[in-house]
C-alpha cells in the first residue's frame, strides 16, 4: 500500500498532521500519514482542553475552513464554558474542557473515514531531496516512500529530551521515543535550529481529594458548540475545581531547586513566558504567596486529574510533598509526575506564508516544529500547510490568510516575519483587527472561501448564506421598528438610561451599552414577533454589528490603508544589498525574508517606516 507514490506525505500524525492531513485529502491529494504511534494520533500531550482566549477563535477558524478540530474537540467535550463573556465580544472566547482519550479516538475516527488518507506506523528519518525538491520520505524501518510533497509536523519530538529533577531520558513525549535524524539533516541542507522548552504538571487520582475545600466551576448552563455543524452532543458536564498553592507549599517546593533543571543549568532551551512552571512562578514572582490552580477531569471514565498551573520538572518526591500541602490535597495519589521537555525547532523565517521552506521546494513545516506552542496553532498551521501542499502539487497559487481575515493569517504572518525566541501563542492583543475577528462571525468570514477552495460543502456554504441573510433581516426590523416612550421609559429609568421624549427606532436603542435586543423583545410585542422566526446566535450577531459598528467601520478603514502596501509587490525585483539607504539591519532581514509585497516588508521586526520609504523610491525608480 505504501509503495505508491503519494501526493503528499505528512510526518507526524499530531495536531498539525492530523489536519494536514485531512484538508489535503479533502481537497482531492492522495495522503500518507506516517506516525510513530498509532495510538497517539492527535494527543493531548498537555491539557485536557481546546480554546480559551484568542485559541478559541482558533478552533472556530479551523471549523470554517473545513478542518476537524472544532468538530473533536466537541464530541469529547467534558465542559463548555465561552470566557470573557463579561467583556466586549472581541473578548469572548470558547472553550472545552475534554476527554483526553475521546478527543485522541474521535481524530482518528474520523481521518480512518477521510478518503484519499493512508497510514503508516514508522519514523519518518530523512526527507528524500532531488534537484533542491522534496520528494519522498525515508522511514526508520529503511521504507522509501515518494510523494510530490511533503510536510513535517513532527512537534516536541526532535531530539526530544525528558527532564524530571536531575533525571533525563530520551523521549518526545512521556513514555514515547524522541525522532531522531531529522534535524541533522535538514542542517545539512542549510537550515538552522534552535531549542525550546516545554513541560506539563503531574497527574493526580481524583478520588484522593477533597473537593469541598475547593471552588466549583460548572461549565455553561447553555454550551455552545466550536463548530458551525449541526451535532448531537451529550447535555451533561463535568465540574473544574479551583485550588490555590500557599507558602508552605512553595516552601516545600524551593527545597527542590537545587535540583531543578531549570535552574541548574540542565535546560538550555527557553520556555513559554505566559505558561510558566510552578517553581519559575515561585521564583520570579516571589511576592506572591498563593498561585491559584485549576483541578480539571480527564474524562469520563477516568478518575484522573490535571493539575493546571503546576506544571514543574522539580524531582517527583517534592512534586508529590507540595502538592500534599495544597488543602483538599491532603492525601492526594499521583498518577504520573509533572516534566519538562526540550526538543528542536526550527525558526519560522525560514518559510514562505504559505509554509513552504525557502531552502527546499514542495516541503512545508506545521506546527511546534515551527516554534509555536499549543494545539489550536499547531491545527491551524496543519490546515494551512495541508491545503497549499496540495494547491502546491497542482500548480496552483499559495492560500494565505491576510491578517484582517483571521487569526490564522495573524499566526502565520508573525512567525513568517518576525520569527520567535521564545514559544509562540497566540493573545488577542497580537491582532490589530480583533473586533472584526470574532469568533461568531467566522463562518461568515471564511466558509465562503474555504467554499472556494473546495472544502467546504455546498451545503455549508447555503447554511452560512442563510444565516448572513437573516442577520440583515433582523437589522431591518429593527431600523424600521419604532418604539414609543411609553413602552421602555419605567425600565429606561431603572437602568439609569436617558428617557424618551418621542418615538425613536430599535436600533437606536441597542447601540446604548447598557441595552440589548432582549431588552427590546421584553418591552415591545412588535419587535418581539418580527424577530421570532430567527435564531438566538443570528439576533446576538445582528446586535454585536449594531454596537460595534463604529469600530468596525474603523478597522475596515486601516485594512484599506494597510491593503494599498499589500498591493505593492516586491517579488525578487530588489536585491537589498544594494539599496544602500537601507538600514543595514534592513538590508540583512529583507535579504532573509524576501516579503513578497511592501505590506509584508512593513511588518518585519527591524524594518522601520524610513525603510519603507526607502523601498518605495526605490521602486518608483525602477
Ligand atoms: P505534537 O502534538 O507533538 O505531535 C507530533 C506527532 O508527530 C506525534 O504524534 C509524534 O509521534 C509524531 N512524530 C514526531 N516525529 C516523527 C517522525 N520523525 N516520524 C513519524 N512521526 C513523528 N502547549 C501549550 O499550549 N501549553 C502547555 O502548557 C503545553 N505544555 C506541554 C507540555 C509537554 C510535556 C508537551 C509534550 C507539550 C506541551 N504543549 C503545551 C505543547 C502541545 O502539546 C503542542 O503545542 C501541540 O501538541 C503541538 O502539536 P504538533 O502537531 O505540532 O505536535
Amino acid at each position: 500500500m505504501i509503495h505508491q507514490e503519494y501526493d503528499v506525505i505528512i510526518v507526524g500524525g499530531g495536531h498539525a498532521g492530523s489536519e494536514a492531513a485531512a484538508a489535503a485529502a479533502n481537497m482531492g491529494s492522495s495522503v500518507l500519514l506516517i506516525t510513530m504511534n498509532m495510538q497517539t494520533i492527535a494527543q493531548m500531550s498537555c491539557n485536557p482542553a481546546m480554546g480559551g482566549v484568542a485559541k478559541g477563535q482558533i478552533v472556530r477558524e479551523i471549523d470554517a475552513l473545513g478542518g476537524y478540530s472544532g468538530i473533536v474537540a466537541d464530541k469529547s467535550r467534558v465542559q463548555f464554558r465561552m470566557l470573557n463573556k463579561s467583556k466586549g465580544p472581541a473578548m469572548w472566547s470558547p472553550r472545552s474542557q475534554n476527554d483526553r482519550m475521546l478527543f485522541a479516538q474521535e481524530w482518528r475516527t474520523m481521518l480512518e473515514n477521510t478518503p484519499n488518507v493512508d497510514f503508516w506506523q514508522d519514523m519518518g528519518k530523512e526527507i528524500i531531496v532531488e534537484n533542491g525538491k522534496a520528494v519522498g520520505v525515508k522511514t526508520g524501518l529503511g521504507i522509501e516512500v515518494r510523494s510530490k510533497s511533503v510536510i513535517l509536523t513532527n512537534g516536541t519530538f526532535l531530539n526530544g529530551i525528558i527532564h524530571v529533577g536531575m533525571k533525563q531520558l530520551g523521549g518526545g513525549r512521556m513514555g514515547e521515543r524522541a525522532s531522531t535524524g531529522l534535524t541533522a539533516q535538514l542542517e545539512g541542507l542549510g537550515f538552522s535550529s534552535a531549542r525550546m522548552k516545554t513541560g506539563t504538571p503531574p497527574r493526580l487520582d481524583g478520588r484522593s481529594l477533597n473537593y469541598s475545600k475547593m471552588e466549583e466551576q460548572e461549565g455553561d448552563e447553555q454550551p455552545e458548540q466550536f463548530s458551525f455543524l449541526p451535532l448531537d452532543l451529550p447535555e451533561n458536564q463535568l465540574s473544574c475545581h479551583i485550588a490555590y498553592t500557599n507558602e508552605n507549599v512553595h516552601d516545600k517546593l524551593r527545597e527542590g531547586f537545587s535540583e531543578s533543571p531549570m535552574f541548574n543549568g540542565a535546560i538550555e532551551g527557553i520556555g513559554p513566558r505566559y505558561c510558566p512552571s510552578i517553581e519559575d512562578k515561585i521564583n520570579r514572582f516571589a511576592e506572591r504567596n498563593r498561585h491559584q490552580l485549576f483541578v480539571e477531569p480527564e474524562g469520563w471514565h477516568t478518575h484522573e486529574i490535571y493539575l493546571n498551573g503546576f506544571s514543574t520538572s522539580l524531582p517527583e518526591h517534592i512534586q508529590y510533598e507540595a502538592i500534599q500541602l495544597i488543602p483538599g490535597f491532603e492525601n492526594a495519589k499521583l498518577f504520573r509526575p509533572g516534566y519538562a521537555i526540550e526538543y528542536d525547532f526550527f525558526q519560522p523565517t525560514q518559510l514562505f506564508s504559505s509554509l513552504e521552506t525557502k531552502l527546499v521546494q514542495n516541503l512545508f513545516f506545521a506546527g511546534q516544529i515551527n516554534g509555536t506552542t499549543g494545539y489550536e496553532e499547531a491545527a491551524a498551521q496543519g490546515i494551512i500547510a495541508g491545503i497549499n501542499a496540495h494547491l502546491k502539487v497542482n500548480q496552483k497559487e499559495a492560500f494565505i490568510l491576510k491578517r484582517s481575515e483571521a487569526y490564522i493569517g495573524v499566526l502565520i504572518d508573525d512567525l513568517v516575519n518576525k520569527g520567535t525566541d521564545e514559544p509562540y501563542r497566540m493573545f488577542t492583543s497580537r491582532a490589530e483587527y480583533r473586533i472584526t475577528l470574532r469568533q461568531d462571525s467566522t463562518d461568515v468570514r471564511l466558509t465562503p472561501i474555504s467554499h472556494a477552495l473546495g472544502l467546504a460543502s455546498d451545503d455549508r456554504m447555503k447554511q452560512v448564506e442563510k444565516k448572513k441573510e437573516n442577520i440583515k433581516k433582523v437589522t431591518k426590523v429593527l431600523r424600521k421598528q419604532s418604539i414609543s416612550p411609553e413602552e421602555v421609559n419605567t425600565s429606561l429609568s431603572k437602568l439609569n438610561s436617558s428617557t424618551l421624549t418621542q418615538k425613536v427606532k430599535a436600533d437606536s436603542l441597542v447601540t446604548r451599552p447598557e441595552l440589548s435586543i432582549e431588552f427590546l423583545r421584553e418591552h415591545s410585542v412588535a419587535v418581539n414577533e418580527q424577530l421570532t422566526p430567527y435564531s438566538e446566535k443570528e439576533i446576538e450577531a445582528a446586535e454585536i454589528l449594531l454596537k460595534y459598528d463604529g469600530y468596525l467601520q474603523k478597522e475596515r478603514d486601516l485594512v484599506e490603508k494597510m491593503e494599498k502596501l499589500e498591493a505593492v509587490k516586491l517579488g525578487k525585483k530588489l536585491n537589498y544589498k544594494e539599496v544602500r539607504a537601507l538600514s543595514s539591519e534592513a538590508q540583512e532581514k529583507l535579504t532573509n525574508i524576501q516579503p513578497a509585497t511592501l505590506g509584508q516588508a512593513s511588518r518585519i521586526s527591524g524594518v522601520s517606516p524610513a525603510d519603507i520609504s526607502v523601498l518605495m523610491i526605490q521602486l518608483n525608480e525602477n
